[in-house]
């Protein structure tokens, strides 16, 4: 009988061929964590998606406090959401990056969650899965030119 794990079991990992790496981040870190010369785009990465959010962690409100001490919208603190969907075999890398270059040591660096992706489809030509998933100037068209 195949293992069927159950989310209830410590080493239960959704396996899927696609992940979501998102990333709560400074504002001010993402210009170093997506720009040409550094980073993501070196790795082959040319799909990314960059919302403004706010947020409520460790760091609560307190280098941008405007007083009160509850859990209360003023505490909230402006954060930028990066979203990047890679092959399985990518994830670790991208992680390790964005760690290096959005990492102050200080409270409020944010937190990355990687979350399980079914498919994705290119909307202009149908395409799924690992088709959808390749863009041009990424990792393929990389490996072609010996940068690996
Ligand atoms: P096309 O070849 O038709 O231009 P594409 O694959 O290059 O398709 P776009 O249509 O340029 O994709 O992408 C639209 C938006 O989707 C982008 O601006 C970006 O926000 C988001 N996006 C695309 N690919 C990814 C990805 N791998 N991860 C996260 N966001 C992505
Ligand atoms: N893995 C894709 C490629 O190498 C790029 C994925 C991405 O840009 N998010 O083509």
């Amino acid at each position: 009988l195949p293992v069927i794990r159950s989310q209830n079991s410590p080493d239960y990992t959704p396996d899927a061929k696609f992940y979501k790496v998102e990333a709560i981040l400074r504002p001010w870190r993402i210009q170093q964590v997506s720009s040409r010369e550094k980073a993501l785009l070196k790795m082959g990465i040319r799909g990314v998606t960059v919302s403004d959010v706010r947020g409520f962690g460790a760091q609560g409100g307190s280098t941008e406090r405007h007083g009160g001490s509850e859990f209360s919208e003023d505490k909230f603190v402006a954060k930028v959401k990066m979203e990047i969907v890679v092959s399985k075999d990518q994830v670790e890398a991208v992680i390790d990056k964005i760690i290096e270059e959005a990492r102050t040591g200080e409270i409020g660096d944010g937190k990355i969650f990687l979350v399980p992706v079914s498919d994705v489809i290119r909307v202009r030509t149908g395409e799924r899965g690992e088709k959808a998933e390749r863009m041009t100037g990424g990792r393929a068209d990389m490996s072609v030119t010996a940068l690996t």
